[in-house]
């Protein structure tokens, strides 16, 4: 170990020492030391955001634990670190790869069969091993609201990376309740992903990845499967809670650390975030954590109710006499809270009581229908003073910066941000937002919300900041 090397170990245990193991492993932990030469320490984070977060929150502390160190160094530079997919080389069949169990074949995705990968078709998510895809399941019947916003846009970005895109975040890592549109989303990225033939993508559950993929890993050699994964993009896996026991944990572990050093984009969805799922080790866990880590909400009303129209155009394409007043889709939507396959259960019975009696469905059928479906819940409640007195933190501004009527863009941006969370996370209408922000219009508050709602979309730094906003609100 060098010197330098032996320094930055020092400062870094300086560091924890000074802001506690929390915040340490919060905006430290993927911190490296890229260079040290001429009195400047450049340092390299893996995203934009660590980067603005450190440089305004910590740069004098880093710089001063460094001149501990070190007298001479006089300046930090924080540079973002790009892991940039390495992969231009298709993989070649190998030999002893064809050779081998048909698990380890599938993983040459189809090469040297003479099988042409073609757009969209199930056949080469299959042929690479992966677990069945609903057709259903894809972005265009994926409702977007405001409990999903930020997992959606994530989710389609890494849909439509390209082979040899920098990799934003690595792993994506989306957790929701059941029935909350997880395994939705997942499937959506495969069939977009492989519809747009870029990279490879491997949908697996984790029963399949248990079963499957590591007792095909089993039967290579370690060069062999880094052979092998070289055909996988992009891997997606479901329900990641149910993995269970030592030696897989230790393959998915493996796994895990090759395809994201490789710049492979990984895919997760779990039940819980990652800090939760108590099986797996520290170090997994914080793997997990280390890329862009976004939760979806339940439902909310209006969502559930776009859910419902769109479940009633489909259904309408193979039974066209189904109809469902818009009352009846209101209804439904007010009271069955809990998640998506109840709202799916809640039509199914209309549909089947429609058909098997020939009654048209009505208000009062709706409520004989779906009662035992209608639980209580209480959400949430976010309330407006506190998105502003934290927004105003995060972007260091006074709360009356946000409601005053200053145009400055460092006070612009901040009050849009605030205006969209207040849309977002309260069921308050524009109107009342705007009275809230210094008396301002609802007209106002529309244009801020969806200024935001575009951006997010695209730069996924301002994404990642308002998931972190969001998820201090809600905690
Ligand atoms: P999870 O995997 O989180 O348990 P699913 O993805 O299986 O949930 O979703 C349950 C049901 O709800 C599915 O039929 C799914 O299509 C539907 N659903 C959930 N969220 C949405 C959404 N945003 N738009 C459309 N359908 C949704
Ligand atoms: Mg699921």
């Amino acid at each position: 170990m060098s010197n330098d090397d032996e320094s930055w170990l020092r400062v870094k245990a300086r560091l924890r020492a000074e802001v506690g193991d929390d915040v340490f492993s919060s905006w430290f932990a993927r911190m490296d030391l890229e260079q040290l030469a001429d009195g400047v320490v450049r340092l390299s984070v893996p995203t934009r955001f660590l980067k603005s977060w450190i440089q305004s929150h910590y740069a004098e502390r880093v710089l001063a634990c460094w001149q501990a160190e070190q007298e001479q160094v006089g300046r930090i530079e924080l540079i973002v670190r790009s892991a940039v997919l390495k992969t231009t080389v298709q993989p070649k069949p190998k030999a002893e790869l064809m050779a081998a169990s048909d698990g380890a074949r599938s993983f040459n995705n189809g090469a040297g069969t003479g099988r042409p990968m073609s757009a969209g078709d199930p056949g080469v998510h299959e042929a690479l091993g992966g677990s069945p895809l609903d057709a259903r399941l894809t972005f265009d019947s994926f409702v977007v609201g405001r409990s999903n916003t930020l997992a959606q846009a994530a989710a389609r970005q890494v849909a439509a990376a390209r082979r040899g895109d920098p990799v934003m975040f690595n792993p994506l890592y989306i957790h929701a309740g059941v029935g909350l549109g997880k395994t939705h989303l997942l499937q959506a990225i495969t069939w977009a992903g492989n519809a747009a033939n870029e990279r490879k993508v491997l949908y697996l559950t984790a029963e399949k990845f248990m079963y499957g993929f590591v007792s095909a890993l089993r039967t290579q050699t370690a060069l062999a499967f880094k052979e092998a994964l070289r055909g996988i993009g992009v891997l997606v896996i479901d329900d990641l809670q149910f993995l269970q026991g030592k030696s897989t944990q230790a393959e998915f572990c493996h796994t895990l650390n090759a395809l994201i050093d490789a710049g492979r984009q990984v895919v997760i969805a779990s039940d819980r975030p990652p800090s939760e799922l108590e099986s797996l080790d520290d170090r997994v866990r914080s793997r997990l954590a280390g890329g862009l880590v976004v939760e979806m909400g339940t439902l909310g009303e209006e969502l559930r109710f776009e859910i419902l129209k769109a479940r009633v155009v489909s259904a309408r394409s193979h039974h066209p006499s189904f109809d469902v007043p818009l009352p009846v889709l209101a209804y439904i939507a007010k009271t069955v809270t809990h998640n998506g396959r109840d709202l799916e259960g809640a039509l199914n019975r209309l549909l089947a009581h429609n058909k098997l009696t020939g009654q048209s469905v009505t208000l009062e059928m709706a409520e004989r229908e779906v009662r035992d479906l209608i639980r209580p819940q209480e959400p949430k409640r976010v309330k407006i003073e506190d998105i502003q007195r934290i927004v105003a933190r995060q972007y260091n501004v006074s709360r009356s910066d946000l409601l005053s009527s200053r145009r400055t863009a460092n006070v612009v941006r901040p009050r849009q941000v605030a205006m969209y969370l207040a849309k977002t996370l309260t069921l308050r209408s524009l109107p009342e937002i705007g009275r809230r922000f210094g008396g301002r219009d609802h007209t106002t508050v529309l244009h801020a919300v969806r200024k935001i709602e575009g951006l997010v979309g695209n730069d996924m730094a301002l994404a990642e900041e308002i998931e972190i906003l969001k998820r201090q609100l809600q905690e």
